[in-house]
């Protein structure tokens, strides 16, 4: 595999917290390689650091030590400002309760990332959100308020949110976590028709019979990664 097809290039991560009863080794040396279209899971038992290890690769947070690099960016040497306009263009973040903003339209939610980045004109904007709607099935609830929508509902227009700048990575943190198995499996089709079109995409989930549907898996063990590899466990 050459660099540049390396969407995720980790080396040696750390990350510690401070606990009021000492350090809290979150992650330790954690070595990851994802190349380009991969859909990889990511499993542990509460507490273990999937979450930190999410949160090194959006930028979200940055590691005690180690080397982060995203598609050629290494994070480490952007400062807070360029850090957001980069992970606003280059990855989607999807969380397990939606956070959409709750006085906001379907579709102004959809629009918010484009209103960052400015990668669209104002005018292009509402045309591209609305196809974006309209490819999770939700074309018809864009005027509404995300609290009128069913939970499954929410997380498709999270899902077209992240999709909004068009970014190579997205990343869910337990994703369906907070859905029904039926809205679960709508959303899960979602995340493989973005891996068919050519994106990246990493999740959490602790939900089985989905992970053996994921092509990679990796464990995260009291902050260690282990990389089952490519092949179904
Ligand atoms: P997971 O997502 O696997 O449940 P996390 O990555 O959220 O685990 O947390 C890993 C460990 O780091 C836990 O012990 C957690 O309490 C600790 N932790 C996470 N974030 C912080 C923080 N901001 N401050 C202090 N400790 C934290
Ligand atoms: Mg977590």
């Amino acid at each position: 595999m050459t660099k540049s097809e390396l969407v995720i290039d980790l080396k040696k991560v750390d990350k510690t917290f401070d606990g009021p009863a000492g350090p809290i080794h979150a992650l330790r040396s954690v070595d990851l390689q994802v190349a380009s279209g991969e859909f990889v899971g990511v499993r542990g038992p509460s507490g273990s650091g999937k979450s930190t290890l999410l949160n090194m690769i959006t930028g979200i947070d940055r590691p005690t030590n180690g080397d982060v690099n995203i598609a050629g960016v290494l994070l480490n040497d952007l400062n807070e400002n360029k850090l957001a306009r980069w992970r606003g263009k280059n990855v989607g973040v999807i969380f397990q309760f939606f956070q959409l903003l709750p006085t906001l339209t379907i579709i102004e939610n959809t629009m918010l990332p484009m209103d960052f980045c400015r990668v669209w004109k104002p005018r292009e904007r509402p045309e591209r959100a609305m196809h974006l709607l309209d490819q999770v099935g939700l074309a018809d609830q864009a005027y509404k308020l995300p609290n009128t929508l069913s939970g499954g509902q929410q997380q498709r227009a999270a899902i077209a949110r992240a999709l909004a700048n068009d970014p190579p990575l997205v990343m869910g943190d337990e994703p369906t976590g907070n859905l029904d198995s039926k809205a679960a499996d709508k959303v899960f089709y979602l995340f493989e028709e973005l891996v068919k079109q050519g994106k990246t995409f990493m999740m959490v989930t602790h939900n089985v019979d989905l992970s053996s549907r994921i092509p990679r898996v990796v464990d995260v063990l009291d902050g260690e990664l282990f990389d089952n590899g490519n092949g179904r466990q």
